[in-house]
């Protein structure tokens, strides 16, 4: 039987790739035997990320741009297009955070948030969904967080986005599921990554999330990618909208 989580012959774009979580799922995706297409702003980051993969012996391009803008993400997909490389799963992974009360919080800072996280998981996967349709399959994979469904203090537009993100998701499997695309999600705990280094500085937060989480410990962005391979690998070929928590726990306890 031909092994159901093999990604050979497939082309995976992860959004910011070059760091983090999403770095960690491409690597994943490339050692079930994807080529990756690595993205971020910071190019001296991407390239560093990229030649990381290709000294691992994997399959890298590069594509650095702006995920919450427009123009950018379609002119990627044209630049894509003119590459001749076919986006077969696509990874919705660039995000930030900021963290701030909300009687304080700056409007600027509000759309900020819902854009990078929420707004660009649109604008990229419309730009690929359009290709994915003409060619009668693709897989999106959308980053939602434990934030898709519950709620934190000091980070309500990364709730409300991440929230979104679960609703996206489903949207997406709601139109585009007969046409060959499976988009799911993936919701990820508390990880180690450059996002949450004030966090896992903190020893009373390090405390709380040790405490809070089932697992008794942070998650590492490695323990992402096997979720990853599934949800853009063949086995996962009759599951829609659905967001699957990978967070030692944390969302099944009180
Ligand atoms: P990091 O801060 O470590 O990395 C973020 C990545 O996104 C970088 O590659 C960065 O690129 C890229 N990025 C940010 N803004 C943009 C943009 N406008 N356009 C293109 N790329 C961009 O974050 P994490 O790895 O921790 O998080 C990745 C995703 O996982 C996010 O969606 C986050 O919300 C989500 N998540 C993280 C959790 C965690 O505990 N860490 C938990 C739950 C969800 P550059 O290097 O150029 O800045």
């Amino acid at each position: 039987m031909k092994n159901p989580f093999d990604l050979s012959g497939r082309t995976a774009l992860v959004t910011g790739s070059s760091r983090g979580l999403g770095f960690a799922i491409a690597k994943g995706l490339a050692e079930a035997g994807a080529a990756v297409v690595l993205n971020g702003v910071n190019t001296k980051r991407l390239a560093d990320a990229a030649e990381e993969l290709r000294n691992a012996g994997h399959r890298v391009e590069m594509l650095s741009f702006d995920v919450t803008d427009e123009k950018a993400v379609a002119a990627a997909f044209a630049e894509l297009d003119a590459r001749g490389i076919a986006v077969d799963i696509l990874v919705n992974n660039a995000g930030i955070q900021y963290r701030k009360p909300m009687l304080e919080l700056e409007t600027e800072n509000w759309q900020r948030v819902l854009d990078t996280n929420l707004t660009s998981a649109f604008l990229v996967g419309r730009e690929a969904a359009r290709r994915m349709v003409a060619r009668g399959h693709g897989k999106i994979i959308n980053i939602g967080s434990l934030m898709s469904d519950l709620g934190r203090a000091t980070v309500a537009p990364y709730t409300v986005a991440k929230g979104g993100i679960k609703m996206l998701t489903k949207a997406m499997a709601a139109e585009w599921a007969e046409l060959g695309i499976q988009a799911n999600a993936i919701g990820p705990g508390y990880m180690l990554t450059d996002m949450n280094e004030a966090l896992i500085n903190n020893p009373q937060f390090d405390g709380w999330v040790k405490s809070r989480t089932p697992a008794r410990r942070w998650g590492k962005p490695e323990e992402l990618a096997g979720t990853a391979v599934f949800l853009a690998s063949p086995a996962a070929d009759y599951i829609n909208g659905q967001i699957i928590y990978v967070d030692g726990g944390m969302s099944a306890v009180v």
